[in-house]
Parts: structure tokens; C-alpha cells; sequence
């Protein structure tokens, strides 16, 4: 018949966090070691996958841990993965390229109601061309350069970034 064992600490019932392991000693006697409850993996908070890099520690464990088994060297590194975050990067990017994009259509098209406006008033009335040259050539000779530099430097920056 196999040996019996009982339990040797406070706790007589069998739960969760009392599990325990049979072992024989070195002198033959059959003992129980108590076994710890696994720790869960460290999860993704985007898609749940299992982050890489991070040790599965017991909250206790956790605490104690050195910094560098509980994160991982970037942005949101302990608690998002590579993925997500690199997703998260470029939908922000695109976001902010789209803004200035917008931006730009939105001179342009000022711009344009601006040198039309100029136009009519010339058509209308013909009292002073010299003005009305002026007016037109000085907006599209100060403005449009200002708006084709910003579009670059933005592209410039993240791909240096990256
Ligand atoms: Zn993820």
C-alpha cells in the first residue's frame, strides 16, 4: 500500500493555495513539499497575446522583482506588445499627417478665394491695377512656401524617429 502523508502547516484543507508535492527525503521518509501557485503570463492590454520579455511573477514576487524582469525598454513596454504599440505609432503618425494635409488644402483654397475676390474687384471698378498687382503677387509669394515646408519637416522627423 503506498504511504500516507499529511499536511504539515496550518492549513488541513485542500485548496487552491494549498497544493502540495510528494517527496522522499534522503533518509527514505516520504514528505510533502507545498507548491506555489503558478503565476499568469503578462498579456498584451490591446490583443491579450502574451507580452514578450516580462517574467510571470506572483504579485509579491512582482514587487521585489528588479525593474528590468518586469518591463521591457519602450513605450508602454510592460504592458503593451511590440505590435500593438508599433501599430499605435504609425496610426498616430498618419493622423498627424492627414491634419496638416488638411491644413494646407485649407490655404490653398483661401487662397484662392482671396485672388478671385481680387479679380472681380478689378474687373468691376479699374481704378488702381498697381494696387491690385500687388495683392495677388504678395499671398501666393509669402504663403506657399510656408505651406510645402511643413509637410516634409513632419515626414523628415518620424523617419528619423523611426
Ligand atoms: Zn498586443
Amino acid at each position: 500500500m503506498a504511504q500516507r502523508v499529511h499536511y504539515r502547516r496550518k492549513n488541513h484543507y485542500n485548496t487552491k493555495s494549498n497544493k502540495v508535492r510528494p517527496v522522499r527525503t534522503p533518509g527514505g521518509r516520504l514528505t510533502i513539499h507545498v507548491v506555489k501557485k503558478k503565476a499568469a503570463k503578462p498579456k498584451c492590454a490591446d490583443c491579450k497575446n502574451e507580452i514578450q520579455g516580462v517574467k510571470a511573477l506572483r504579485p509579491i514576487d512582482n514587487q521585489r522583482a528588479d525593474k528590468k524582469h518586469r518591463t521591457v525598454s519602450r513605450a508602454y513596454g510592460g504592458s503593451i506588445c511590440a505590435k500593438c504599440i508599433r501599430e499605435r505609432i504609425m496610426r498616430a503618425f498618419l493622423f498627424e499627417e492627414q491634419k496638416c494635409v488638411r491644413q494646407v488644402l485649407k490655404e490653398k483654397k483661401k487662397q484662392e478665394k482671396k485672388v478671385k475676390k481680387v479679380t472681380k474687384v478689378s474687373k468691376n471698378k479699374k481704378k488702381a491695377p498697381s494696387k491690385d498687382a500687388k495683392n495677388k503677387t504678395a499671398p501666393k509669394s509669402g504663403k506657399k512656401p510656408v505651406a510645402a515646408k511643413t509637410v516634409p519637416k513632419g515626414v523628415a522627423n518620424k523617419k528619423k524617429a523611426k
